[in-house]
């Protein structure tokens, strides 16, 4: 049975990484969402178009081809054809994201896109509001966090390890406003759906972590 799983919560908890190894492990489709606002972020900031207006951000988008392609790397980003998967990641999209992503009309042609990506089940989806609104009746619904002190530290990690250098404390911050504005915005806010399964990885292992979702997919 292909089921979907949507796995939520706030930056660095270890979505995107346990997200993967769990649809590789069920032979799934690994759809991370924060690519895609990261995507119409990307393409606003290099084309000029002011982030305060959404009206110009929707049109710019409506103008978009947005693709995700599955990868032996993870989900590979692409707009307009052009491959964006590493510059979605830059420190100045990272900052400006959650302001795109406030916006409900955008909001509204990116979760489209993503309903249709799930159609068919068999999907591991990540993001903010995947079981809230996304994929409400998603058979597993995850919800992810870590301590902030903890996600920082792994940010940091999976920087140095794409060479962009970022001081702890600078982090803890940047996570931490980020997740107030997520958490704060009028449209789809980032919050625990009412029947998703609560999952602390501060302490835990990604090993562990992909575990204990896997095991309950399979129940
Ligand atoms: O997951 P990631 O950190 O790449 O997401 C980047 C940003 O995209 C989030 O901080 C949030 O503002 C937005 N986002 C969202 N809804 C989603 C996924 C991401 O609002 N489903």
């Amino acid at each position: 049975k292909n089921i979907q799983i949507a796995i939520d919560g706030p930056a660095g908890a270890g979505k995107s990484t346990i997200a993967k190894i769990v649809a590789e492990k069920l032979g799934y489709t690994y759809i991370d969402t924060g690519a895609m606002y990261r995507a119409v972020t990307y393409k606003a900031l290099c084309t000029g178009i002011q982030l305060e207006d959404a009206q110009a951000l929707e049109k710019m988008l409506r103008a978009t081809e947005i693709r995700l392609q599955p990868s032996q790397e993870g989900q590979l980003v692409f707009v307009d054809g052009e491959n964006v998967s590493a510059p979605i990641r830059s420190n100045e999209v990272t900052a400006n994201v959650s302001q795109v992503a406030a916006y409900a009309n955008i909001r509204e042609i990116l979760v489209a896109m993503q309903q249709q990506l799930a159609e068919q089940g068999g999907v591991v989806m990540d993001g903010r509001d995947i079981g809230t609104h996304v994929l409400p009746n998603a058979e597993l619904k995850i919800f992810m966090s870590a301590s902030v002190e903890e996600r920082a530290r792994r940010r940091q990690l999976d920087n140095e390890k794409r060479g962009i250098p970022s001081s702890i404390e600078s982090l803890i911050e940047e996570i931490a406003l980020r997740d107030k504005k997520d958490s704060e915005r009028e449209a789809s806010p980032l919050i625990q759906a009412e029947d998703a399964m609560y999952l602390d990885t501060t302490q835990l292992s990604i090993d562990a972590a992909a575990e204990a979702i896997l095991k309950l997919a399979k129940e």
